[in-house]
């Protein structure tokens, strides 16, 4: 996850400030010179953090914040607006033309994640807007590119459009653009080809693709994992192309978010989309404002329930609602349970998106590992369909069968199928409006 250094030594710097009761111009120094020396070395671009500290300490001098009440507090406040000033404020939405078909261009280096970027976004625009896109696949340096996003292509029934490798790209975008017009596709996305460096040859090839597309937009794909390089190759690109926004790929590796931060204020182009992960799923628009809520460790409810609400579907939640509450709630249910919370991502980073979590003692060496879940499915797998329905039948020698068909222990197969049991009474009498003996403990 990213930013973990960073919140870790924001809130120590400003957890200073809160054990003092009154707070002097020293103070306030020393925490500046500490978010500093945090900024820096998260790997935020060094004039960058010199205006951000500039500002945040002529707010904080000039308005007597020192003599009011709750010095530390106003400073966070003044932090977690800066921050997000810095990361450009609001959301920017992608352009969109007025006639069809809307033409987004991208371009960035090798491996940056174009093509991986442009599935995802083809099929977002597909499931949110129900959007006709085509894909047309220009890289024809890359091995293997265009077999790539034909494949993803293939997977999501979004058609591509392709040449092979020995027709020239431009000729390629032509001849797409042509396609498009004459299926009126509403999206076109050129995935076009990147080197591992910038060069004039391939940025002379991005340039003619511009003049003969007219993008509506063209999206940077940056890589967050390369830091301040990261930073350096968007203003190669932004320089040549005048680039219309930018993709931060591979944010979940990314544990500094240098780039993230400065990106922006460096070219001045938004982050529109971030990348978390390797699934088609794994995008989302970027909010200034609640990334840098995540960073201070103020948790980030907003973005987890637009995830809980995209990822489960709610016509079967309110029916297992309506079963705990009837105490019907069998295995089946529960597999259907922990599936959902999978694909919501690692458990760990959805935890520290509920404020306060973020540097939460328990939850700072936790580490929930997706091998304990498939342990439990391994169990629940072994059962029949008549145990799954009525976990009663599991006397002790079919818990032995259990284990023994699931390769774990029969310790581990009593401990959840215990553990399961209690949490269908909680929750039933949760459900129910009482509490059970079990949950009056927990609240004890
Ligand atoms: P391209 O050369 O720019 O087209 O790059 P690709 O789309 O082929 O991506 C390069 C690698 O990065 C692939 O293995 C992708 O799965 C991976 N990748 C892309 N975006 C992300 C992301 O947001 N997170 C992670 N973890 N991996 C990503």
């Amino acid at each position: 996850m990213a930013f973990e250094g960073l919140t870790e030594r924001l809130q120590k710097a400003i957890s200073g400030l809160r054990r003092k009761g009154k707070v002097t111009d020293a103070d306030l120094r020393e925490t500046m010179r500490e978010i500093r020396l945090a900024l820096l070395e998260a790997d935020v671009n060094f004039e960058v953090v010199k205006t951000f500290i500039k500002t945040v300490r002529d707010r904080a001098a000039g308005t007597n914040i020192l003599e009011g009440l709750n010095p530390a507090q106003q400073i966070v406040k003044i932090v977690d607006e800066e921050l997000t000033k810095m990361m450009g404020e609001e959301a920017v939405p992608l352009n969109k033309s007025p006639k069809v078909p809307t033409v987004i261009m991208m371009a960035g280096l090798q491996g940056a994640g174009k093509t991986t970027t442009v599935g995802k976004l083809a099929l977002k625009l597909k499931n949110e807007q129900k959007a006709r896109p085509l894909l047309i696949a220009a890289d024809i340096y890359r091995p293997a590119a265009i077999d790539q996003l034909a494949k993803l292509g293939h997977d999501m029934e979004i058609p591509v459009f392709s040449m092979g490798t020995d027709v020239n790209p431009r000729e390629i975008v032509k001849q797409g653009l042509a396609q498009a017009a004459e299926n009126k596709n509403d999206y076109v996305f050129i995935d076009t080809a990147g080197r591992l460096q910038i060069d004039e040859l391939l940025m002379d090839e991005l340039a003619d693709i511009k003049t003969i597309a007219q993008p509506d937009e063209i999206l940077l794909v940056i890589d967050a994992m390369t830091g301040q390089n990261a930073v350096q190759t968007a203003q190669g690109f932004d320089q040549r192309l005048d680039v219309s926004g930018v993709v931060l790929t591979k944010l979940d590796g990314d544990t500094r978010g240098g780039a993230a931060l400065s990106i922006r204020a460096v070219t001045g182009k938004p982050i529109k989309f971030v990348g978390q992960g390797e699934k088609m799923t794994d995008l989302d628009v970027f909010y200034p404002d609640r990334m840098s809520s995540r960073i201070l460790g103020m948790g980030d409810m907003l973005t987890l329930i637009e995830k809980a609400q995209r990822d489960f579907d709610e016509k079967q939640a309110e029916e297992q609602m309506q079963k705990m509450k009837e105490n019907t709630f069998d295995f089946n249910d529960f597999i259907e349970q922990l599936n959902q919370v999978q694909n919501m991502g690692p458990l760990e980073d959805i935890m520290k998106m509920i404020p306060g979590m973020a540097n939460n003692p328990a939850l700072k060496n936790m580490n929930v590992d997706p091998k304990d879940l498939e342990h439990i499915k391994a169990i629940v797998f072994s059962m029949t369909p008549a145990e799954r329905e009525n976990p009663d039948l599991l006397n002790p020698s079919r818990r032995r069968r259990l284990a023994a068909g699931s390769g774990r222990p029969v310790v581990e197969v009593n401990r959840m199928i215990k553990q399961f049991m209690e949490m269908k009474k909680m929750m039933s009498g949760l459900m129910n409006g009482k509490m059970s003996p079990q949950m009056q403990n927990m609240m004890n």
